[in-house]
């Protein structure tokens, strides 16, 4: 018990393979949130300082973050529900995160524009940063945050869901073991945490990944300090399939494009267009490898695909089915929950459904995916940006100059062809719409942890200057 003598409130945490309780995790009070953020603006000073020191510590932390590799993996399926393959791919991409930005330090640039002046731009770092993540990716999500954060020289408070806290505590200690004190804290609890901490006064940028309504809020809440704020929104990715796509070559790259981390990514493709040609035989491709993927416990060797990660995201992936199916759509696979304990969904394709049900107007966040028929281009060009989400999208075809043009037309942060949610760690990466504020991913999410300070000086001829 603290010093206090309040005993320390802690919540649940479930197993989404079991549905059963497994372990818990503290359920952090304002004043535990307000001496955090406290120490983190208090070691903001010293790790500002040293560009050199950060560089070597973060690189230190990546290779932290993989000699834990196999107890972080466990971990995040344990509670995530994902195969424990793709835990292993999220941890590399959490260390590769880190060193990509250890080694991207901000540049000073002079500008000279003619005057008897130039004006040099140095990147100051901002202060505390909020980074606040969801429950589909906490390791991997949390370093698109915190990573930039700290290279850019600022001190970061992490809140994961609490859906998934344990991996992102346990990723939390690691990095101990290689950053100075205080400069990165993983808070974790319920809410009105995350509200708290998107307020809080003492934070100059809340970056926050999650759901359109949620970021709504958030941004809503920095208003108060007028912290910076960047968000990394939901998305309604559609994939449109031009008339000379070969189905066979790309139908798996296209069911794992949807169903990929049971379909909880922002970017899967969540809707497909088909000519109206070969629509038939898309949703039969699709159809017959949902009938057959191994789903199960993450843990289990041969799953492929494992539980949805929580019981309020199965009950609303059951509702956008469920109002399909009463739409008078037709599941051409699955179209149900798994008997049995845990959160499982059969992996879903539906066919006939109205462009207006919800489970092509919103985000099902599911092993859900609606194959739609079109009769021309700009009508499947039309219908893909559609609607308020711009997150990505993809166009399938052989000719790759046409399926280019088209992909152009887009509305949308990132356009993949014959590909879809491939992302290189230099690139940016922002949504369109309400798909996002501001822009993470590359140089451009380091310098959105900074902000200009521009230095203007005289020429060394200028009368003034000099004696
Ligand atoms: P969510 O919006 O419910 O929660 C995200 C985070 O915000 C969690 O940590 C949650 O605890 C916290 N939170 C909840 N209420 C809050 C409040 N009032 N103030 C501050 N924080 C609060 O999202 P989710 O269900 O965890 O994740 C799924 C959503 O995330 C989907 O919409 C998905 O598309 C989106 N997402 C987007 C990206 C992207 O890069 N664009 C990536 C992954 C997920």
């Amino acid at each position: 018990m603290p010093a206090s003598g309040r005993r320390d409130a802690r919540f649940p945490v479930v197993d989404p393979a079991t549905g059963e309780t497994f372990d818990e995790a503290p359920d952090q009070r304002a004043d535990e949130l307000d001496a955090v953020i406290d120490r983190a603006g208090r070691a903001w000073p010293g790790w500002r300082a040293d560009p050199a020191a950060r560089t070597t510590a973060l690189r230190a932390a990546a290779d932290a973050v993989e000699a834990a590799g196999d107890d972080l993996a466990r971990l995040l399926t344990r509670e995530q529900g994902k195969p424990l393959a793709e835990s292993h791919a999220e941890v590399a991409r959490t260390a590769a995160r880190l060193r990509y930005f250890a080694d991207l330090p901000p540049g000073t640039r002079r500008i000279t524009d003619g005057r008897p002046v130039h004006s040099e731009i140095r990147w100051r770092s901002l202060g505390p940063v909020a980074a606040i993540v969801p429950w589909n990716f906490p390791l991997q999500l949390a370093a698109a945050k915190f990573a930039p954060a700290l290279a850019a020289g600022n001190t970061v408070v992490l809140k994961p869901s609490p859906f998934t806290p344990l991996a992102t505590r346990l990723l939390g200690s690691v990095l101990a073991t290689a950053l100075p004190e205080d400069v990165l804290t993983v808070v974790t609890g319920r809410e009105p945490l995350g509200a708290r901490l998107a307020s809080h006064p003492g934070i100059r940028h809340v970056t926050f990944t999650g759901s359109v309504p949620t970021g709504r809020a958030v941004a809503g809440a920095a208003a108060a300090s007028l912290a910076r704020v960047t968000l990394e929104l939901g998305g309604n990715d559609a994939a449109v399939l031009l008339d000379d796509v070969e189905v066979d070559r790309i139908a798996d790259r296209l069911f794992w494009a949807a169903f990929r981390n049971c379909g909880q990514v922002c970017m899967a493709v969540k809707r497909v267009y088909a000519p109206a040609r070969l629509h038939a035989e898309v949703v039969e491709a699709l159809a017959q490898r949902a009938k057959t993927v191994p789903v199960g416990p993450g843990l289990d060797p041969d799953t492929r695909l494992g539980p949805v990660n929580n019981a309020p995201q199965l009950t609303r992936v059951e509702q956008v089915t469920r109002q399909a199916l009463a739409d008078g759509a037709r599941a051409a696979a699955g179209g149900h929950r798994l008997d049995g304990p845990g959160y499982f969904f059969a992996p879903t394709i539906l066919t006939d459904v109205p462009p207006g049900s919800p489970v092509v107007t919103e985000e099902q966040f599911g092993p859900v995916l609606p194959v739609l028929p079109y009769r021309s281009v700009d009508e499947a060009v039309e219908a893909a940006n559609g609607t308020a989400f711009g997150l990505g999208g993809s166009v399938w075809g052989t000719d790759l100059d046409r399926a280019e043009a088209v992909a152009d037309r887009l509305e949308c942060g990132t356009a993949w062809i014959n590909h879809h949610a491939e992302l290189s760690l230099a690139q940016p990466f922002a949504g369109a719409k309400h798909s996002g504020v501001g822009v993470a991913g590359g140089p451009w999410g380091l310098y959105g942890n900074l902000r200009p300070f521009v230095v203007h000086r005289p020429r060394e001829d200028d009368e003034v200057g000099r004696r």
